[in-house]
């Protein structure tokens, strides 16, 4: 879900350009116009917004049917709605035309919070799950969640689970040390349940990681403490490998992706779990377990449909310094800018 279309658009430019995978769409309504609609003072500001998110669930629809099948078919374009708490009656009914249309289904934030549910449910009626179903998404395409934090447990997580809903967890969002979040009632409650990046750690391994580690003690807390009740299962290594491949891939309604198999696309990555630091210099019995060990840096070789990517631990898409040297050319520019707005400052702390 990139912040504009913009964003988007470079997304599938480098995409292409690299032999990436991707499921890319705008978040609608997108970041310049998001935060005074998401944190408004009254709802008036959420329907007087009404205009414009068509007009952003029009250009996305386009956006989508552009890009629809490019690098080979790997570019796969969404609708990529931000909540329901920012979104009326008729922007969700367009964008449920706009997901039927392009035909690959959509990913939403979803409950993020108590605070959205509760909009909801004072706006509509309905839980913000509840509200999706009733406007067919469950049934017409892929839906991925993110978050969830603040699912209503008992009338929610069966509907999810019932429909196959992708709960993506992503261990990261909001920065590391951002607190928990319910992965282990997720597991509990039958939901299938993906990791994401939510671009907070960009290492996918050290997400994993943090799925795990954090699911572990929250599990353990909430077994000591029992704030409400709510079961939960224990992560391990083993949900978190398959969260992050067979999920997904069953998510998306793919058996050619997730799995190592005759006349499957050739998307793999290999760790080494036997070097320095992770391993013992030996192929371990149990090697996933030691993943708990490894970060990024350890992946060996990444290929999408058969194309080296990542060699020998190199990135060998494209000329890795070049990347790196534009890229910080880039922040170079916005942390100057936010210096001159006066954000490093003692009083900005
Ligand atoms: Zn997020």
């Amino acid at each position: 879900m990139s912040l504009t279309l913009r964003q988007a658009e470079s997304y599938v430019r480098l995409a292409e350009r690299w032999g990436v995978r991707g499921f890319p769409g705008s978040m609608i309504p997108n970041t310049e116009r998001l935060f005074g609609i998401w944190f408004r003072p009254n709802d008036q500001v959420l329907f007087d917004a009404e205009e414009g998110t068509l007009a952003e669930i029009e250009a996305n629809l386009a956006f989508g049917k552009a890009h629809m099948g490019k690098g080979d078919g790997r570019i796969q374009p969404m609708m990529s709605p931000h909540a329901c708490d920012t979104h009326t009656p008729a922007t969700m009914a367009a964008l449920a035309a706009a997901a039927d249309e392009l035909g690959t289904g959509l990913h939403i934030h979803l409950s993020q919070g108590r605070q959205e549910t509760d909009d909801v449910r004072r706006l509509w009626g309905k839980t913000p799950t509840e509200w999706l179903e009733s406007f067919g998404f469950f049934t017409n395409g892929p839906v991925f969640g993110a978050h969830m934090s603040g699912l209503d447990w008992k009338i929610d997580a069966p509907i999810l689970a019932k429909h196959g809903v992708v709960y993506s967890h992503c261990p990261s969002a909001g920065g590391a040390g951002n607190g928990t979040q319910p992965y282990p009632e997720a597991l509990a409650a039958g939901m299938n349940v993906n990791i994401g990046i939510d671009t907070h750690s960009n290492d996918y391994l050290e997400d994993l990681k943090l799925a795990v580690l954090y699911g572990q003690a929250r599990h353990s807390l909430r077994r000591q403490l029992d704030p409400d009740g709510q079961p939960t299962v224990r992560p391990t290594v083993w949900n978190a490998v398959d969260a992050a491949t067979r999920i997904p891939a069953k998510g998306l309604g793919r058996d050619d992706l997730g799995v190592i198999k005759p006349g499957a696309r050739a998307d793999m990555i290999s760790v080494d779990v036997s070097g320095m630091l992770v391993g013992s210099g030996a192929l371990p019995p149990e090697p996933l377990n030691n993943l708990l060990y490894a970060n990024g840096r350890m992946v060996r070789t990444a290929m999408t449909d058969g194309r080296l990517q990542v060699y020998d631990s190199h990135f060998v898409a494209d000329n890795e310094m070049d990347v790196l040297a534009n890229g910080g050319k880039v922040v170079e520019k916005v942390w100057a800018q936010l210096a001159d707005e006066g954000w490093f400052t003692e009083t900005a702390r």
